[in-house]
């Protein structure tokens, strides 16, 4: 069976476990050949691993994305600023994957510093979609969910500031969870809008996502944003089940425009749970529209403050022997066209007589949108809706339409501006390609949205 195939079908793709250093040469050959995915920016060395016998993770190989600070591999963010540069530092989340038994396979391609809904952004190329090589794996956090959908690893980490892991998830065919904001630690994620920005993970599976999620959570005290809450068992959230849950449809999700095909399936994703036991109701959450333009606004701006540390001093290009002039020849181009446009945006929307204008009213929406949220929890538990408006779409297509790229974000966006929890689960295929829908959940109700997408995989198992 070709990976196409296996993921469509949503058989257990290629399991890994066990001999780390078979699968990471396998990985290496694979990636290395001419039908490479380019889905890694770095992939660790078989004999540095230190095979682990104990811990819930004990053997499995995680892919981390390359704006997660490691030890030992290289952490570029997907930019040549930081071409080869190694951090002196852990993440804490990887410091807990390897406290529990994980091995770091590699560094995955991604945006430039997270900047893209394609993974085209990356100075270092595109990857590839497994499921057809023609077409964009999603992004930011691309390459996770391709090294997950080929089936070279079953778990990664991934970071979403506005969609950067349930989107790639939606389009690879696999699942992808970003968390309650503070829920995980940011400690060695390298900022791109700190505000928005969690680490989220990727899983084959419900499980394998939610087990991940459940060893990265938790207080941090080298992170004053991470939240003090009790962590819940989200392994065993997955199997609750759906009975008596009450389902919000937020109308605004499913405009007259969407594509009847999408529409269907978000139907049927619907019958599904209904079958299950749960209830569904039509919800409404009406500053929906502001969202788009509100995200821009706000994580250009954080964006801006945040890269300006690549001033060449501390990161990226140093000042040449040969004085300035050679210096600004050397730097020119150091950050792709995206980032560029997006410290652009965000020094404008920033700037004194524009500041209220835009960044004070962006910030007054975003508390609407955060409002509504809360509004329709009180009424519901989860939010079902799209992943994205379309499966994925053809390399090339949208990287000279940045409006166009920007709205493939148009369903993601509002979970980070609210803070609140969202996973993408399989549903279906739109043409051939898999298709994700979207459980948003209350703060920190993870272990509910996890159990709602437990219930939705295990209807569609059955069928198979
Ligand atoms: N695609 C969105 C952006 O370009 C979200 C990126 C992300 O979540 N890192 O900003």
């Amino acid at each position: 069976m070709s990976i196409r195939d296996e993921v469509l079908s949503g058989s257990e793709i290629l399991d890994v476990r066990g001999s780390a250093v078979l699968s990471l040469d396998h990985i290496k050959e694979l990636e290395g050949g001419q039908e490479s995915l380019n889905a890694f920016l770095a992939i660790a060395d078989p004999e540095e691993l230190e095979p682990y016998d104990r811990g819930p993770l004990a053997g499995v190989m995680v892919a981390l994305k390359d704006n997660i600070c490691t030890k030992g591999l290289p952490t570029t963010c997907g930019s040549s600023m930081l071409k080869g540069y190694r951090s002196p530092y852990e993440a804490t989340v990887v410091k807990k994957l390897r406290r529990a038994g994980g091995l770091i396979a590699g560094k995955t391609n991604l945006d430039e510093f997270g900047m893209g809904s394609s993974t085209e952004n990356s100075a270092f190329g595109p990857t590839l979609n497994p499921v057809d090589r023609s077409l964009v794996p999603g992004g930011s956090s691309g390459g996770s969910a391709a090294a997950v959908a080929a089936g070279y690893v079953r778990v990664a980490l991934g970071s979403d500031t506005g969609g950067s892991v349930r989107q790639p998830a939606a389009f690879c065919g696999v699942v992808g969870i970003k968390p309650t904001y503070g829920r995980v630690s940011r400690y060695g994620l390298i900022a791109f809008a700190s505000s928005l920005d969690q680490i989220g993970t990727i899983g084959a599976t419900v499980l394998e996502a939610s087990l991940l999620l459940e060893i990265v959570s938790g207080y941090d005290a080298r992170d004053s944003t991470s939240a003090q809450k009790p962590v819940p068992s989200y392994k065993d959230a997955v199997v609750e089940g759906v009975e008596g849950m009450v389902i919000g449809i937020p109308t605004e999700y499913f405009p007259e425009q969407l594509d009847p095909s999408v529409r269907a399936l978000l139907d049927e994703a619907c019958e599904r749970l209904i079958d299950a036991g749960a209830e569904v109701r039509p919800v409404s959450l009406p500053h929906t529209e502001f969202a788009i333009p509100c995200y821009y606004v706000l994580a250009t701006a954080e964006a801006s403050s945040n890269l300006a540390r690549y001033d060449g001093v501390r990161f990226g290009v140093r000042v040449p022997a040969e004085g300035l002039e050679r210096m600004y020849e050397a730097t020119r181009g150091n950050f792709g066209t995206e980032v560029k446009r997006r410290i652009m945006l965000g020094t404008y929307v920033l700037s004194s007589g524009y500041y209220d204008a835009y960044y004070g009213t962006a910030q007054r929406t975003r508390a609407s949108i955060a409002h509504d949220f809360k509004a329709a929890f009180s009424e519901v538990d989860v939010l079902l809706t799209p992943t994205s408006p379309t499966p994925a779409f053809p390399l090339g297509e949208r990287v000279l339409d940045p409006v166009a790229m920007y709205l493939s974000d148009i369903f993601t966006v509002t979970a980070n501006l609210a803070g609140i929890p969202g996973l993408s689960v399989p549903i279906g295929t739109v043409g051939g390609l898999p298709l994700g829908a979207q459980l948003l959940g209350p703060w920190w109700g993870e272990n509910h949205i996890i159990a709602a997408a437990g219930a939705l995989e295990a209807s569609y198992k059955e069928d198979t």
